[in-house]
């Protein structure tokens, strides 16, 4: 008989619960027998609808259809994220999905980009990505078939916004039809082997006992095996990511749904606006010790574009991650593996990355400690890398009308993220760390250069280019963009025709 696992609970069905339910029946097999257990009574954390691109594979890799996911979820397509009043009151940045320009040699656009900028032949960076042209003019469509593989139209780089809640049970539907059995029912008790403190079962309300060899954890901020049972402590980022509550509505849906999220800074934290085609999310996520609930919930009222539908549902969080992902036979994934916020989409992503970094160390039923180590100092990597980038939103600001950004323009940062903004403001430098860094130079180059960190100068290689030749590629790069988002439809239209929800409501 091998040492294969042989049994899976996985605790809690939000997002993270049935993504890895999904996953794990389309990639265990029969010889793996995996259970669910969630609580109505309960219930989910209810909001995350906004994603990253790399949603797009872990739906192929399930092998679920996009047009029907699209439909199912009442979900939307988005080509970034538009940030305004970051820098400071009145600007306005996309931090677009895919490329910029068009990369020469060992010289990333951005280098020639600069050289124009400073000599006045270039416009903004975000005049040349064909994310950042088509979201702010509505216009959006999946990379056609037939595109020539030089042209912009062949690499669409996109994520969706969608109903959590409707993606999970998709993927409720998924798992279980491939065998994941759910059980309904409050967990009371977790039981430990005495031997080694690893999880022997949960112990239901009703008196039903489940045991198994891997425990996933998903339920939520609560943590209930990862915490509430191994006591495996938590990393706080409070002193960086000093956001504390949100509180989410929904509104009526009015005119076309953009192709892209909306953030926009507020004074003690920042407001998101995320359309899906039967209704807009909000909320407005704030530092509970610049603002009171009763302003807060004003302040996000008081900017919608449709009437609210429901009164504001508060949330609250503490930033940080939990010091072990994976303890014992203990993975924690979702809230209870911990929670940044949510200003770049990052969570969902998170759920997914740790189910195939488990995949890939799957254990044995000894539980090796070199897997569970590789593990832990993957995520570590992972999640130290995207809470600099989130911090460098706050950081990197000119905004001095509030006590919060006072605070957040003036607090000290983590000594690598100074290296990466140091790096960049001498010569526009950026180096990812590794496979395990989600972000990569795309995506800080415009977050930087849209919060104002302009480098001092180029990279030398980038001035090889004669002058005469620089201005023609600018104009080349620009115009080849330019009409390829002409030939774009409207986002709205895309959806009408390919994969609309059967009923708006
Ligand atoms: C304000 C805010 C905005 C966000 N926006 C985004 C976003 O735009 N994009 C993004 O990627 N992420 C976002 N997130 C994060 C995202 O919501 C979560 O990562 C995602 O929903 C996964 O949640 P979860 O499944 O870990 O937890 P939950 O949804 O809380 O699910 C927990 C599950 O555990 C079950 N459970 C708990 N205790 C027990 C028990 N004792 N017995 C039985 N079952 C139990 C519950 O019933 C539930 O099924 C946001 C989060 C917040 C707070």
């Amino acid at each position: 008989m091998n040492d294969h696992i042989r049994t899976v609970l996985i605790v809690g069905g939000g997002t993270a619960g049935w993504m890895a339910a999904a996953a794990f029946a389309k990639t265990l097999g029969s010889d793996c027998a995996i259970r669910l257990v969630e609580s109505e009574e309960i219930g989910t954390v209810g909001v995350g609808e906004a994603t990253v691109p790399h949603l797009s594979y872990f739906n192929r890799f399930l092998e679920i259809d996009e047009a029907e996911f699209v439909r199912q979820t009442q979900g939307t397509f988005k080509l970034g994220i538009q940030f305004n009043d970051w820098g400071k009151p009145g600007d306005s940045y996309i931090h677009g999905f895919g490329s910029i320009g068009h990369d020469i040699a060992m010289q990333p656009f951005h280098q020639l980009w600069l050289r124009a900028h400073k000599l006045g032949l270039a416009g903004d960076i975000g005049d040349y990505s064909i994310n950042t042209l088509a979201a702010p003019r509505g216009r959006f469509m999946a990379s056609p078939r037939d595109a020539p593989p030089s042209s912009p139209l062949a690499n669409i780089a996109y994520a969706y916004h969608f109903d959590a809640g409707r993606y999970a049970r998709h993927l409720r539907g998924y798992a279980e039809s491939r065998g994941v059995r759910r059980t309904e029912g409050k967990i009371a008790q977790v039981l430990l082997r005495p031997d080694d403190g690893f999880v022997e079962a949960v112990q239901l309300e009703s008196g039903e006992r489940i045991e198994a060899e891997l425990f996933i954890d998903c339920s939520g901020f609560r943590g209930l095996l990862i915490e509430q049972a191994l006591h495996t402590g938590y990393e706080e980022w409070t002193q960086w990511l000093p956001c504390d509550r949100a509180l989410a509505v929904a509104c009526e849906k009015v005119g076309p749904p953009t192709p892209y999220t909306r953030c926009t800074a507020r004074d003690a934290g920042w407001q998101w606006r995320i359309p899906l085609q039967h209704r807009t999310g909000n909320g407005y996520v704030y530092a509970s010790q610049h603002i009171s609930d009763d302003e807060a919930a004003a302040t996000l009222l008081a900017n919608l574009d449709g009437k609210a539908l429901g009164d504001p549902r508060p949330l609250r969080f503490v930033t940080g991650r939990r010091r072990q992902a994976w303890n014992r036979n203990v993975v924690s994934l979702g809230l209870a593996s911990g929670f940044m916020e949510p200003l770049e989409s990052t969570s969902i992503y998170m759920i997914q990355s740790g189910i195939m970094r488990l995949l890939s160390l799957m254990p044995r039923r000894d539980f090796s400690p070199v897997l569970r180590d590789r593990y832990n100092a993957q995520v570590a990597v992972e999640s130290e890398r995207i809470r600099d980038f989130l911090i460098l939103h706050y950081k990197a600001t000119q905004r001095d009308g509030s006590a919060f950004w006072r605070q957040c323009r003036d607090m000290p940062i983590p000594a690598a993220l100074q290296d990466t903004i140091d790096l960049f403001r001498d010569t526009g430098s950026f180096f990812r760390e590794g496979f395990e860094e989600m972000f990569g130079l795309v995506s800080w180059v415009q977050v930087m250069i849209g919060q104002g960190i302009m480098p001092a100068r180029c990279h030398p290689l980038a001035e090889q280019m004669p002058e005469a030749d620089l201005r023609q590629f600018m104009q080349g790069v620009r115009q080849v963009l330019e009409s390829c988002v002409d030939a774009m439809p409207p986002h709205e239209a895309f959806i009408a025709r390919h994969c609309a929800a059967a009923m708006a409501a």
